[in-house]
């Protein structure tokens, strides 16, 4: 079979459970307005599958692919290699053909990255980050690279945000610092950033975070990755006390944009696909 049998450029969605992925709807909107003959396809592999569907997917043409848990460290053993931030985390999101070969990338961090950089610049800034799982990692590394000077990581668990801030410690010239999460925590004065790196409201709107909201001052700017609410408690009392806020939707369209951009070179409507996944989502 020759790549020249395929109607469309083809890229996949690997995950364990495919059924029900609004960022689908997304990516093909993007694809559609852009008049680009894409598709963008879900694609249920189980981890023992897992590397004979990256060699399927290689040598059926596929453009790349987006995987998510459980396969985004295990796929790194069937990759060609990695770009410098899914290098650094060790996680991979994103997959993209580039000549014969198939690279890492990680756009959850870029995403964030991304809608941030709307209303700040990290360079040079003081954040505070609850969380030290998958996205909180895929931020703070993000953060790093791109210059920011201090990084508080408060987390419930202190093996996990130990070893992010070890990991941030050894690989990026940021001053990292774990604070284990116990009752609620007081932003210092001085913070420019406060983000939610957790999964704290997801899918759960009165669900708070142990966080101290007097400490929260007018003109920081505090960012959520939960997008299901879109508007968090968190966010609606952040907005209450002046602060400027950014809501996880905005991470997940940006991390398509960065998507796309990596498959086809172009740059998407923004407006577009967050339509899409609002619609997508019923939002
Ligand atoms: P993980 O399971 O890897 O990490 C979860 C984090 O939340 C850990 O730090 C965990 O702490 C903390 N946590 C969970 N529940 C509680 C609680 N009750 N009290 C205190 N801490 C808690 O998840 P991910 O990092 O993959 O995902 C986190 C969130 O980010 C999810 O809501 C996900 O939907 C969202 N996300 C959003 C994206 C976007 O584009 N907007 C992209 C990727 C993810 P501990 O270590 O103690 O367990």
């Amino acid at each position: 079979m020759s790549a020249g049998t395929f109607l469309h450029e083809l890229v996949g969605s690997m995950s364990a459970g495919a059924a029900g992925n609004p960022t689908v709807a997304m990516v093909e909107a993007a694809f559609a307005h852009h008049h680009l003959h894409w598709r963008y396809v879900n694609l249920e592999v189980s981890p023992e599958d897992l590397g004979a569907a990256v060699r399927g997917a290689k040598a059926m043409g596929f453009r790349g692919f987006n995987c998510s848990l459980p396969h985004k460290v295990t796929v790194i053993p069937h990759l060609d290699g990695l770009g410098p931030s899914a290098a650094v985390m060790g996680a991979v999101n994103c997959v993209v053909r580039r000549g014969h070969q198939f690279i890492g990338e990680n756009t959850d961090g870029k995403g964030f990255l991304k809608s941030l950089e709307t209303t700040i610049d990290p360079k040079g800034k003081s954040v505070v980050l609850f969380g030290a799982g998958g996205a909180a990692r895929a931020i703070a590394v993000e953060l790093g690279l791109a210059g920011a000077k201090r990084l508080t990581v408060v987390n419930r668990s202190e093996s996990r945000g130990a070893e992010l801030v070890a990991l941030l410690r050894k690989q990026l010239p940021l001053q990292a610092e774990l604070v284990v999460g116990r009752g609620d925590y007081a932003v210092a004065a001085g913070t420019d950033i406060v983000i939610n790196g957790t999964s704290i409201g997801l899918y759960a709107p009165e669900a708070r975070l142990p966080l101290d909201l007097a400490s929260l001052q007018p003109g920081m700017v505090v960012a959520d990755v939960v997008f299901n609410p879109v508007r968090t408690r968190f966010l609606v009392e952040a907005a209450a006390r002046g602060c400027a806020t950014l809501d996880g939707l905005g991470m997940l369209v940006n991390q398509g944009i960065v998507g796309v951009q990596f498959w086809t070179g172009i740059t998407p409507d923004a407006a577009v696909m967050r339509r899409a996944l609002e619609s997508a989502m019923g939002v």
